[in-house]
């Protein structure tokens, strides 16, 4: 049975005291969190040291929003797996849509920085997900599978085991349109078949696979139902406190 894996991404939303703020008030009704739930929040970088600090003991993971592909260097801007370790983050979500079409990330460079975060003990959380030009021109399939095949490209089935795969359609990120929960579950089933076929089916019946894009309390039920879709990465919905544990308790077996 794989576990329900509820991601919050707050992207460039939230300072230093606003975060602690909303983690503490999360905590607050972290014994409510179901036993099958891992809840992930992902702060922007100036959290995560104080919130690293806050989390010791806690059952909420801490996640990061992205990782340079070096180890170390003269890489102005850059933050490295060791330095997101330091700070006792334990997962990273890698080749996000917003990375994708703002910073030029491609399927290789993301590659490399799964790669990166799998060889130091970090767990990526690798976003994949079609424009909206390319659902209506019917290519979802094949963009979607050049994508997972190109950002799992190298890695072993331990690998895969340590990763999650965040299918987020972009033209349903931060704009209100979700992907219906068939649409979602089409896609989700697709991607298990296809790591199925690069590895196997055990391998692939163990891969969390999240569906993203304008998760909320009211539609989380539906989605999180579906055979393939094993939780969520949650932009908007994850920045209030009540709202994020209300798609986590929707996460409930
Ligand atoms: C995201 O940031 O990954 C996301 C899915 O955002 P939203 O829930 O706001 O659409």
């Amino acid at each position: 049975m794989r576990r329900t894996v509820i991601a919050g991404n707050w992207k460039m939303y939230k300072d230093v005291l606003e975060s602690t703020q909303l983690v503490e008030d999360i905590r607050k009704q972290e014994s409510s969190i179901p036993s099958n739930v891992t809840a992930i929040v992902c702060p922007p970088f100036t959290s995560l040291a104080i919130l690293g600090n806050m989390l010791k003991g806690s059952t909420i993971k801490l996640g990061a929003q992205n990782m340079s592909e070096h180890d170390e260097g003269a890489y102005t801007g850059e933050v490295s797996w060791k330095m997101l370790k330091s700070a006792n983050t334990e997962y990273v979500i890698l080749g996000h849509s917003e990375r994708r079409q703002y910073f030029k990330e491609t399927n290789e460079l993301i590659n490399l920085k799964v790669k990166k975060a799998l060889d130091n003990g970090l767990k990526p959380i690798v976003c994949v997900g079609e424009r909206l030009n390319e659902r209506e021109q019917g290519i979802t399939d094949p963009i979607v599978k050049t994508q997972v095949k190109g950002v799992l490209a190298g890695l072993k089935s331990q690998d895969i085991e340590r990763t999650i795969i965040a299918y987020e359609p972009v033209w349903a990120i931060g704009t209100g349109k979700t992907a219906t929960p068939q649409q979602a579950q089409d896609v989700h089933k697709m991607i298990r078949k296809l790591v199925a076929q690069l590895y196997d089916w055990s391998v692939a019946d163990r891969l969390v696979i999240q569906y993203g894009g304008s998760v909320k309390p009211e539609n989380a039920r539906e989605l999180l139902s579906q055979p393939d879709i094993d939780g969520a990465l949650v932009g908007g919905a994850s920045l209030k406190a009540d709202g994020f544990l209300q798609v986590i308790h929707a996460g409930k077996n």
